[in-house]
């Protein structure tokens, strides 16, 4: 599987940094993002080095479905309310244009509570 030696992603997929574990699989990994920007804000990353959303191949797309399959689950058990009434948000930052600054595919899952109605 793809691995770069000098990716904070890859390291912390790997246990060389530490984070707070949400998942794991084979194949997956999942962690709370060490800034959020909601009440509820962790990211799911592919274990494979994909570096953007504008990376990924054809053969990632069964992964990259799998991922979101697996959020809504895992957004639900960090909290986030089932259903229409409760829901989270996805966000995939790729590239300096869409303002992302860690070039290792992640998705954000952003819930909890909102400040207002908006
Ligand atoms: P992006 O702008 O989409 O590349 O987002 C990168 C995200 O990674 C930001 O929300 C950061 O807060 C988060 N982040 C950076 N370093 C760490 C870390 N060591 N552990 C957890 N989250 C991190
Ligand atoms: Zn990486």
């Amino acid at each position: 599987m793809s691995h770069d030696p000098n990716c904070l992603f890859c390291k912390i997929a790997k246990g060389e940094i530490p984070s707070q574990k949400v998942y794991e699989d084979e194949e997956i990994y999942a962690f709370k993002d060490i800034n959020p920007a909601a009440p509820i804000h962790f990211l799911m990353i592919p274990k494979k080095h994909i570096p953007m959303l504008a990376s990924v191949e054809v053969a990632d797309a069964p992964l990259l479905g799998k991922m979101m399959e697996l959020a809504p689950r895992l957004a639900q058990e960090q909290g986030c309310r089932p259903g229409k009434e409760g829901g989270f948000r996805l966000v995939v930052n790729n590239g300096v244009d869409g303002g992302q600054e860690v070039y290792h595919l992640h998705l954000h899952v952003m819930g909890g509570p909102r400040p207002c109605n908006k």
